[in-house]
C-alpha cells in the first residue's frame, strides 16, 4: 500500500546483517568474499615477501574487524580467514603452492616474541567484544544499555549486566557475556565515596578480594553484600561497622586486625564516585589492544628473538622481512630443501660459496669461509676483536657496538650486518641460478655501498652526503650531525 519493497530477514543495517545467525558460517560470507576480492585485486601485482607482510597487516587483518566487534566468529570461519592470510603470505596469489617456511602459530605471535604480530582471529574477536563489557556500566543512559539491562538484568556487583545468559538465541550478547570471565581479571574498582563497591566481594584493595583473603571472617559476617560506605566511616580514624553472627575466636580477631591495618593507607574521597579501572593501561582506561595482548600471552618457552635487530633497523622492509626469515633459520638453504623435497635435489648439497661444506643458515651467513672473511673485515673496520658465535641468531642478539653506542653507531652497525647477510644471500643465488661469481672484494664493496645508502636514506644521518658517509663510517657515527 505504501509502495515499499517487501523484504525478509536478515537485512543489512549500518553495514552489519541484522537478524541473521552469527553461528552459521553463511552469515560470514560477506567478510570472506571481501577478503578474497582484495586478494584478486593484488593477483597481478608482483609483491615481495615484505610487501605481502604489510598487506596482510593493513588489510586482511582489519577487514573483518567490524563484524568481529559485535559477533563471535565460529572457529571454522576463523580458520578459513586465517588460511586465506596464510596462503597469501607465503605464496602471493596464483603462483602455485609454496612452502610455508615458518609455522602459523609462530607468525601470529607478537613481534617481541619473534612473530609478525598478526594475532589470532579468535583472540582479536574476544578483545573487541570486551569493549562492550567496558562500556556497559559507563553508558547507563544509552538505549542499548537499557535494552540489555531489561532482557538480562544485572550482575550481583551492580555494575555489569548479568553474565549468566541462559537462553540460547541469536542476540550477540550471549557471546559477549562469555568474555566476562577473562575481562574481569583485568578490571578493578577504585573507591571514591564507597557507595557502589562491595567491601567483601569486589576487587578494590590489594590483589585479592577480601572474601578470598579472609575466608574465616567472611563466613561469620552477616551482611556479605554491603558496600564499603556502610561499613567504613568516611573520615579518619575510620569507624568500623562490622556485624558478625557470633563472637569472634582468637584467630578471627587476628584476621580482623590484619584487615584493618591493611586499610590504614586507604583514602576515601567523598566527592568522587566509585569507578572502575582497567589494570592493563596506565590511564586505567580499556583499550582493545591491551586486552588483545593480554589474551595472546602464552607461557614463553621460545628462546629470545633478536626483535630489535630485525625490526628497529632502518633498512628497506623487504630486507627486514628476509632477515626475519634468516633469524628463524627458515630461508630455503639446501639442508631445508633436502628435508622438504627429497625427491627433487636442485643441486648437490654443498655451499656454493666455499664449495666445501654443506649449506645451512648458520654456515651460509656465518661460518662459511667466504662469509667469515666478510665478517672479519667488518670487525677490523670497527677495530673490534671477535670470536664467531654459535649461530646466526646469536650473532643478531649480541650487541656489538662496533661503531659506538650513539644512535648513529647502532644504526650503522645494524645496516652493515644486514647488508652483509643480504649480499651473501644474493651472491649465493647468483652462483646457483645465474652462474655468476663475484670475488670477496666485490662483495665487500656491495656491502659497504648498501649500508651507506640505507644510512643515507634514514633521518638519523640527515644532511650528510652519500660520499662523505661512504668515506668513513666511524667518524660519521661519532660526530653529532656537524659534518
Ligand atoms: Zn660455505
Amino acid at each position: 500500500m505504501l509502495d515499499c519493497k517487501v523484504s525478509d530477514w536478515p537485512i543489512s543495517y549500518l553495514g552489519l546483517p541484522l537478524g541473521g545467525n552469527p553461528t552459521a558460517s553463511g552469515f560470514w560470507n560477506p567478510v570472506i568474499e571481501r577478503i578474497s576480492r582484495r586478494l584478486d585485486g593484488w593477483q597481478k601485482a608482483y609483491l615481495s615477501f615484505g610487501g605481502r607482510i604489510t598487506l596482510v597487516h593493513s588489510c586482511l587483518s582489519h577487514i573483518p574487524s567490524y563484524f568481529l566487534s559485535l559477533f563471535k566468529i565460529p572457529a571454522s570461519v576463523a580458520a578459513k580467514i586465517e588460511r586465506l592470510q596464510r596462503d597469501f603470505l607465503w605464496s602471493g596469489v596464483g603462483e602455485g603452492k609454496r612452502d610455508h617456511l615458518v609455522s602459523w602459530d609462530a607468525v601470529c605471535k607478537p613481534r617481541v616474541k619473534g612473530g609478525l604480530g598478526f594475532g589470532k582471529i579468535p583472540l582479536r574477536n574476544r578483545a573487541l567484544l570486551g569493549k562492550w563489557l567496558w562500556r556497559f556500566p559507563r553508558e547507563t543512559t544509552a538505549l542499548w544499555h537499557q535494552v540489555i539491562l531489561s532482557i538480562y538484568g544485572t550482575h550481583s556487583n551492580g555494575w555489569d549486566a548479568n553474565t549468566l545468559v541462559r537462553w540460547s538465541h541469536r542476540c550477540p550478547w550471549k557471546a559477549i557475556a562469555q568474555v566476562f570471565q577473562d575481562f574481569s581479571k583485568y578490571t578493578r574498582f577504585v573507591a571514591g565515596n564507597g557507595e557502589r563497591i562491595r567491601l567483601w566481594e569486589d576487587l578494590w584493595w590489594g590483589d585479592q578480594i577480601f572474601k578470598v583473603q579472609y575466608p574465616r571472617l567472611f563466613r561469620v559476617v552477616t551482611d556479605k553484600d554491603s558496600p564499603i560506605s556502610s561499613i567504613l566511616g568516611p573520615v579518619r580514624p575510620f569507624s568500623w561497622n562490622f556485624n558478625f553472627r557470633r563472637n569472634l575466636s582468637d584467630s578471627e580477631i587476628q584476621d580482623l586486625e590484619c584487615l584493618m591495618r591493611s586499610l590504614d593507607s586507604m583514602h576515601f574521597s567523598n566527592s568522587a564516585s566509585d569507578a572502575r579501572s582497567w589494570s592493563l593501561s596506565s590511564l586505567g582506561l580499556f583499550t582493545v589492544k591491551s586486552f588483545f595482548i593480554a589474551l595472546s600471552q602464552m607461557p614463553d618457552l621460545s628462546p629470545t628473538f633478536p626483535t630489535k635487530f630485525v625490526w628497529n633497523s632502518l633498512v628497506p622492509f623487504k630486507v627486514k622481512a628476509f632477515v626475519w626469515l634468516v633469524a628463524h633459520k627458515k630461508v630455503n638453504t639446501n639442508d631445508l630443501l633436502q628435508l622438504r623435497r627429497p625427491h627433487k635435489v636442485l643441486c648437490p648439497d654443498i655451499c656454493k660459496l666455499c664449495m666445501k661444506q654443506g649449506e645451512s643458515a648458520d654456515h651460509l651467513f656465518l661460518h662459511c669461509s667466504v662469509t667469515l672473511g666478510l665478517w672479519h673485515r667488518l670487525f677490523q673496520l670497527a677495530k673490534l676483536d671477535w670470536v664467531p658465535p654459535r649461530s646466526i641468531s646469536d650473532m643478531m642478539l649480541i650487541n656489538y657496538k662496533g661503531f659506538g653506542n650513539s644512535k648513529r653507531g647502532i644504526v650503522m652497525w645494524q645496516n652493515a650486518s644486514i647488508a652483509l647477510i643480504w649480499v651473501v644471500w644474493r651472491e649465493r643465488n647468483a652462483r646457483i641460478f645465474e652462474d655468476k661469481v663475484r670475488n670477496s672484494e666485490n662483495l665487500w664493496d656491495s656491502i659497504h655501498f648498501l649500508a651507506s645508502l640505507w644510512a643515507f636514506c634514514s633521518a638519523v644521518f640527515k644532511g650528510i652526503p652519500l660520499n662523505v658517509l661512504q668515506l668513513d663510517w666511524i667518524s660519521v657515527c661519532s660526530s653529532n650531525g656537524t659534518i
